[in-house]
This record gives structure tokens, C-alpha cells and sequence, in this order.
């Protein structure tokens, strides 16, 4: 049975379509509040969009093999209509290059074994023999092109990569976010968009002013750059970079911080694009040189970002609305110069690339998912730069934690489990708690 609450996301990217789309199939009243005139017009936009299922600990690797699986089932989850241009995933598999196979590398492998996830271990040799246009030098510890010794060889080897079979990248992370906004509008939901909101007032029960969807509301007031006043009962935070801003709006102090991690992002040409006989370049966590790189359009082109090894200045910013969106010339020179150590092909081109940002808990970089200490108010946030994936099983975790929570129950002590449809696992919803410890992660984008 549906509830009569009405339900505003705050953020209209890919987590917040995702909730959206799941409260509206449950039959929930729901509300996207969006900045930008169309949705995942935010990071969401700049996401490399990259599936795959190597994570430090159980819950994440679950997660991402659900993600993965919805994905690659994109059609099936959206029930579009037949003329509908879609989203796809595409599976050209992923290296994690490792500097040496250590026990945390083979746990990872078992990890994802256990999972289902399809993994193998390639030594150096056998990398070579596979991607032969790329060097198995090793490169660590990672160097500053700035460094006298920069390009003297280190003499060592890699030991070898985790090679995930089946992990692939999504074209396009914004078609993917405006399919879910059709499959959501289907359901019902709707969508506030190209209006900010600048405060959060309400109280914390049932009041007498306004009136929203035939319901009176007043437990949260958005008060929006238009002037207009929007009405709920449930609120949540899906706000992506501005996490932080919007907590603080809502006179929410969460005990877990999110902050903006700026991030560039560069082009370049793929040398090795449809080369006879040869493997196609896959994505490559780069961990041995702190770099990842991926195929993009279809392989022309390769993305290439950073897996911000020791020695990098992290970019952390006050305010999200002072990222500058063009990238730089430093930035530039220091990834292309490490890439062509890995991928000796590569020629240094022009400048192409944008800069976006993590919105990142910096506690251990997994995602806070959670109700709060204000009645109503609910959090998707801090997502670490890695939540594209799971965003659709997300959707569907946030629908059942705000079902459950308004219903009475405690998930502060009593954490609540729930069965993954997909792959049939459980997981424990606490594992997402902002009342946490740290949980063992890279402290990096790798999770
Ligand atoms: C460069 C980069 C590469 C990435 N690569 C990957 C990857 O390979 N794989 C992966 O799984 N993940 C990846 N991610 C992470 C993934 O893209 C994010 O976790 C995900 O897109 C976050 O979605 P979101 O909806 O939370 O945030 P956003 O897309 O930022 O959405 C939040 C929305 O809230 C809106 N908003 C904020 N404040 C207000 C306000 N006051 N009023 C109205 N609207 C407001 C914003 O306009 C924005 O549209 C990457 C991220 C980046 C930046």
C-alpha cells in the first residue's frame, strides 16, 4: 500500500532519478528538485560511467555485481517504450595492474569469485602476451614529471593484474540518467527542474500552511530560486557535491563529512583502435602508476584520469560552484607523461578534458545512505566517485530504507538486511550507516 507522504529528492542526477523512479513504482508521490534545466546535467554527466566489481569489501562488491547486472539488463529494468534511444553497457573487461600479488590482491580475487564475479589473475608475461602494447615496467612509487629521475627506468616489474572479464563502461552516463527519468515519469513521478532551492525550512510534523498534491504538509518547506515554495513530508539529499551545503540547510549535522574532491578528466587518441589481431584496449586501473584509462566512443578515443597516487595534490574544494570545469595544463602534462610510460604509443595531443568533482566521505570513501537525526530528512550521498554503477540498486535501497524508516522502524539500531533481486545476496543496509566506523577501503576511487 502506498503511503500518502509526498517525497522531494534534492538533485536530479543519477542517484536521485534512481530513487525517484523506485518511491514511483512503489506508488509513492515523488517529487525531483533540480538546479539544471534537464537531469544528470551534474557530475553524473562527467562520469566515466565504468562497471566493475573490484572493492575492498563484501557489501561493495555485492553491490556492484547487482549494478552490473541491471545494466546489462538496461531494457528489462525500464520497460521503455519501443522508440525510446537507450543507454548500454558496453563489456570490454578491466586490469587492475598490481605492483606485487599481495594476500590483499589475492583476498580481492577470491572476494569476487565468491560473488559470481568472472576474475583472473594475469602475471606480467601474460599481460604482455595479451595487451601487448602495454610496458610492464613497474613505475612505483609514482613519480612527479617534475622529477629529475622521471624518466630513468625503475629496472622492476609489475607483478601482473586483476583482469575483471566482464566489467564494460556505459554510453552515456546522461542518456542513462534521462531514461530513468522517462521510466520514472511513467510511474508517475515528477520533476521540478532549471530551479534552485535556497533554504529548507519546516517543521518537524504535519502543519497547516501550504498545500502540496492534496496533501497538507509543513515538516519541509523548499523555498526555490523562483520564488515557489515546494511541500514534503520526506526530503532527501541526493545533492551529489553539494551534500555538505544541503545538510547544512537543513540544519542537519550528519557526524560523517562529504566533501568536494575536484577531478580532471583528458582525451587523447587511442593508438591501438582496431588493431588486426590484437586485443582492444580495455579499462585499466592503473594502480602501479596511480592512473586508470578506458576506451571511449566506441575505442577512438581513450579517457584517461587519476588514481590519485601519494605525492598528488587532492583538490578539495570549500564550495562545489568554484570547480572550474576547464582542466589545466599541469594536470594534463603529469597524466599523459605517466600514461605513455604504460602505453608508450600514446602521443602527446592538445588539451582536451573537463574538470567535475567526487562529492567524497572521507571517512573511507563509501557512500552514506541513511536517514538522519530529522525526522524525514534522508541522505545518497557522498558517492566517492564510484556510485554510477550501483545507482540503480541504490534507488532501490533508499525506496525501502524511507518506506521502512517512516513506518516506524529503527534502522539505527536495528540495521535493515535486504535480498539484492538480481544476485540473491544480502546485505546489510548498516554497512551505509553515518554512524559507522571506517570500513576497509583504498581510501581511493577503487573503494
Ligand atoms: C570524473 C568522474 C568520473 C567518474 N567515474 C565513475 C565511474 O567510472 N564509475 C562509477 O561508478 N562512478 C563514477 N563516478 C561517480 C559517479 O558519476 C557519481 O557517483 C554519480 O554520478 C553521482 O550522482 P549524483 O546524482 O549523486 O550527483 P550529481 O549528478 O552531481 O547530481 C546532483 C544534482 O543535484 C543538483 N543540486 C545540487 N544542489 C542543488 C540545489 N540547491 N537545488 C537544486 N538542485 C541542486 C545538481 O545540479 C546535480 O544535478 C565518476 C564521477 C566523476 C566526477
Amino acid at each position: 500500500m502506498p503511503s500518502n507522504r509526498e517525497h522531494l529528492i534534492l538533485g536530479g542526477g543519477i542517484i536521485g532519478c534512481s530513487i525517484a523512479l523506485e518511491l514511483a513504482r512503489r506508488g509513492e508521490s515523488v517529487t525531483v528538485v533540480e538546479r539544471h534545466g534537464e537531469v544528470g546535467h551534474g557530475t553524473t554527466s562527467a562520469s566515466c560511467a565504468i562497471v566493475r566489481c573490484f572493492y575492498s569489501t563484501d557489501t561493495m562488491t555485492a553491490l556492484a555485481h547487482e549494478g552490473a547486472s541491471i545494466w546489462s539488463a538496461w531494457r528489462e529494468h525500464l520497460q521503455p517504450t519501443q522508440d525510446e534511444e537507450l543507454a548500454r553497457f558496453l563489456r570490454c573487461g578491466m586490469l587492475f595492474i598490481q605492483t606485487t600479488e599481495t594476500s590483499v590482491v589475492q583476498e580481492t580475487i577470491a572476494r569476487m569469485q565468491r560473488h559470481g564475479v568472472e576474475v583472473q589473475w594475469l602475471d606480467a608475461t601474460q599481460l604482455r602476451a595479451r595487451f601487448p602494447y602495454l610496458d610492464v615496467a613497474s613505475q612505483f612509487p609514482v613519480r612527479s614529471p617534475d622529477a629529475d629521475d622521471f624518466f630513468e627506468p625503475t629496472g622492476r616489474q609489475i607483478a601482473g593484474a586483476v583482469h575483471e572479464l566482464k566489467a564494460g563502461y556505459v554510453i552515456s552516463p546522461a542518456l542513462a540518467t534521462r531514461n530513468i527519468r522517462d521510466a520514472a515519469a511513467r510511474a508517475g513521478a515528477r520533476f521540478h527542474l532549471g530551479d534552485e532551492v535556497l533554504a529548507i525550512e519546516g517543521s518537524t510534523g504535519l502543519g497547516d500552511t501550504g498545500v502540496a498534491n492534496g496533501l497538507v504538509s509543513d515538516r519541509f518547506r523548499l523555498r526555490m530560486q523562483s520564488g515557489k515554495t515546494l511541500h514534503g513530508d520526506v526530503l532527501v539529499n541526493a545533492a551529489g557535491p553539494h551534500s555538505s551545503l544541503v545538510n547544512r540547510m537543513a540544519a542537519v549535522d550528519l557526524g560523517i563529512e562529504t566533501r568536494p574532491l575536484r577531478r580532471e578528466v583528458h582525451a587523447l587518441s587511442n593508438p591501438a583502435h582496431e588493431r588486426p589481431g590484437v586485443a582492444p584496449v580495455p579499462i585499466v586501473a592503473d594502480i602501479d602508476s596511480g592512473l586508470y584509462f578506458q576506451p571511449e566512443a566506441g575505442g577512438i578515443d581513450l579517457l584517461l584520469g587519476s588514481l590519485d597516487p601519494q605525492g598528488d595534490v587532492m583538490e578539495w574544494l570549500e564550495d562545489p560552484d568554484e570547480n572550474d570545469v576547464q582542466s589545466s595544463v599541469a594536470c594534463h602534462e603529469r597524466h599523459l607523461l605517466r600514461l605513455m610510460k604504460r602505453f608508450p604509443e600514446v602521443q602527446f595531443e592538445r588539451k582536451r578534458g573537463l574538470g567535475s568533482m567526487y562529492d567524497v566521505t572521507t571517512l573511507d570513501w563509501n557512500p552514506v545512505l541513511d536517514r538522519t537525526d530529522r525526522p524525514g530528512y534522508y541522505v545518497a550521498i557522498g558517492t566517492s566517485g564510484s556510485s554510477f554503477k550501483t545507482a540503480p540498486v541504490i534507488g532501490k535501497l533508499m525506496t525501502e530504507l524511507i518506506t521502512q524508516v517512516e513506518a516506524g522502524h529503527d534502522h539505527d539500531q536495528h540495521p535493515l538486511q535486504m535480498r539484492l533481486e538480481q544476485t540473491g545476496i544480502e546485505i546489510d543496509l548498516g554497512f551505509f550507516s553515518r554512524l559507522r566506523g571506517a570500513h576497509n577501503s583504498s581510501n581511493t576511487v577503487l573503494g
